[in-house]
C-alpha cells in the first residue's frame, strides 16, 4: 500500500501545523455574505472581514439579474468559449467591462486567479523579464510560474529596486512590470504615477491587478488607474468579479486589443476550461450597469473608511496609513492579534488576526475591512468593541 507512508507523512505536517498555529479553521455562516452575518450556534456578528466592499453581495437587484440570466440562457452552457460556450452575454460583457475599466477589450475567466495563471506565457517567452513587487498575489506568483521569462522582484513598493531591475533587465526583448493595484494585507496603493514614468524611461509595460479595487477605488470606482489619472498608460488589467463587484466568481483580463486577442487564442485557463456561468455574467452586467448610473456606494465605503480610520487613531490605535477599505490595526510583536480577534467576535465583532508567517514577523495585525453595507451604528458599536478590548489587553 502505497498510501500508508503517505499517509503517516500527511498526519505529521497536518499535526504540525496545528503546532505551529497555522492551521485554518473554516467558520460556517448560515446566511448570505453581508454587514451582519449568522454564525453557527445561532450567534450573530458585524462582519469586518468580507471583501464585499460595495456590500451587493446580497443584493436584490443583483440576485435578481442572476435569475433573469438563468431563465434566459440556462444554468450552464458545459463547454469553453471557442467550441460552444460563447453567449451574447459573455460579449455583452467583455464590452461593458472594457468600457468600464476604460480598456480596449476583455477576455473572461473563471476566476482572477486563471487570468493571471494565462496572462504571461502567451505574451512572454525566455527573451523577455517579468519585474514583480515581492508582495504580488499568489496567483500572480504561480502566473510567473508558468512563464519562461526571466523573473526580477523588487521590495514592496520599493522605486529605486523597480529601476535597477529595469536597467539590469534592457537587453530584454520585452519588459513586463507587474503589481498589485491595492495590497490586500497593508492595504496600500501600488505607486502607480512612478512605475508608469519608469516604465515609460524604460519602455517597459504595465501590468496592474486591480482585483482589491475595482468598483469602489478612484472617483467613479474604475480602480487605481483611475485613482492617479493613469488609465491609458496601463497596458493591462488583471480583476475579479469576486470581490467589491458582486462577490460570486470570475475574473477578467483587460487591456490592449492585440494582447487580449492573443490570450483569447493561447491562453490556456482560457481554452481548456469552462465558460463563465450565465448566472454570474447576468449578475456582473447588472452591478457595471448599478456602478455606472451611480456612486453612492463607492461614495459610502469610501465615507465609512475615512470615519473608522479617524475614530481608530483618535482611540490610540496604530492603523497603517492608507486610503482603502482595508484597514490594518497593527500590533507588531505583541501576541494578541489571535486573542483580540477571538475576544471581538465574542463581542459580536468578526474580524481576522493575522500573524506570521502571514505577515511578517513583528507585523502582527487585525485587519478590518469596511463596506458600504455598515451603518454608522455598526462602525461606532465595533470602534467602541476594538476601544474596550484594547484597553483591557493593555494596546491603547
Ligand atoms: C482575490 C485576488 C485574486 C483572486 O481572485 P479570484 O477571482 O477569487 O480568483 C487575484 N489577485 C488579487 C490581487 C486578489 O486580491
Amino acid at each position: 500500500m502505497a498510501y500508508g507512508k503517505l499517509k503517516t507523512d500527511l498526519q505529521h505536517l497536518i499535526s504540525e501545523l496545528k503546532t505551529h498555529g497555522q492551521y485554518k479553521h473554516e467558520r460556517i455562516l448560515t446566511t448570505p455574505q453581508s454587514a451582519r452575518i449568522g454564525v453557527k450556534d445561532g450567534e450573530s456578528a458585524l462582519n469586518f472581514c468580507a471583501n464585499n466592499y460595495l456590500g451587493i453581495s446580497n443584493n436584490p437587484e443583483v440576485i435578481k439579474a442572476a435569475k433573469n440570466a438563468m431563465d434566459k440562457w440556462g444554468y450552464g452552457c458545459a463547454s469553453v468559449r471557442f467550441i460552444c460556450g460563447t453567449q451574447e452575454i459573455h460579449t455583452q460583457l467583455e464590452e461593458a467591462v472594457s468600457e468600464f475599466l476604460g480598456m480596449e477589450d476583455t477576455i473572461l475567466y473563471a476566476a482572477c486567479f486563471d487570468a493571471n495563471g494565462g496572462v504571461f506565457e502567451p505574451l512572454l517567452d525566455e527573451d523577455c523579464a517579468l519585474i514583480s513587487d515581492e508582495l504580488n498575489h499568489a496567483s500572480i506568483i504561480d502566473g510567473i510560474r508558468l512563464c519562461k521569462a526571466k523573473r526580477y522582484r523588487y521590495k514592496h513598493g520599493n522605486m529605486a529596486e523597480l529601476e535597477a531591475a529595469l536597467r539590469d533587465s534592457q537587453s530584454n526583448k520585452y519588459r513586463l512590470i507587474c503589481t498589485d493595484g491595492v495590497f490586500s494585507m497593508d492595504g496600500d496603493m501600488a505607486k502607480l504615477p512612478e512605475i508608469c514614468d519608469l516604465a515609460d524611461r524604460y519602455e517597459a509595460l504595465v501590468l496592474v491587478d486591480d482585483s482589491h479595487a475595482t468598483g469602489y477605488i478612484g472617483k467613479t470606482g474604475r480602480g487605481t488607474p483611475e485613482h492617479f489619472g493613469v488609465t491609458e498608460r496601463i497596458d493591462i488589467i488583471t480583476t475579479t468579479f469576486g470581490k467589491a463587484l458582486g462577490g460570486g466568481n470570475g475574473g477578467c483580463t483587460s487591456g490592449r486589443k492585440e494582447i487580449i486577442e492573443l490570450l483569447r487564442q493561447k491562453s490556456r485557463p482560457y481554452l481548456f476550461s469552462n465558460t463563465l456561468a450565465p448566472a454570474i455574467v447576468g449578475a456582473t452586467l447588472k452591478v457595471i450597469e448599478m456602478l455606472s448610473d451611480s456612486c453612492e456606494l463607492r461614495d459610502k465605503v469610501w465615507e465609512n473608511a475615512v470615519y473608522f480610520r479617524k475614530a481608530m487613531i483618535a482611540a490610540g490605535f496604530d492603523i497603517v496609513e492608507g486610503n482603502t477599505a482595508i484597514v490594518p490595526v497593527m500590533l507588531h510583536d505583541k501576541p494578541h492579534a489571535l486573542k483580540m480577534a477571538d475576544m471581538l467576535l465574542k463581542e459580536g465583532v468578526y474580524v481576522i488576526g493575522f500573524v506570521y508567517p502571514i505577515v511578517p514577523k513583528g507585523k502582527a495585525r487585525i485587519r478590518v475591512q469596511i463596506s458600504a453595507a455598515h451603518s454608522r451604528e455598526d462602525l461606532d458599536f465595533t470602534i467602541e468593541a476594538f476601544t474596550r478590548i484594547g484597553k483591557e489587553l493593555n494596546l491603547i
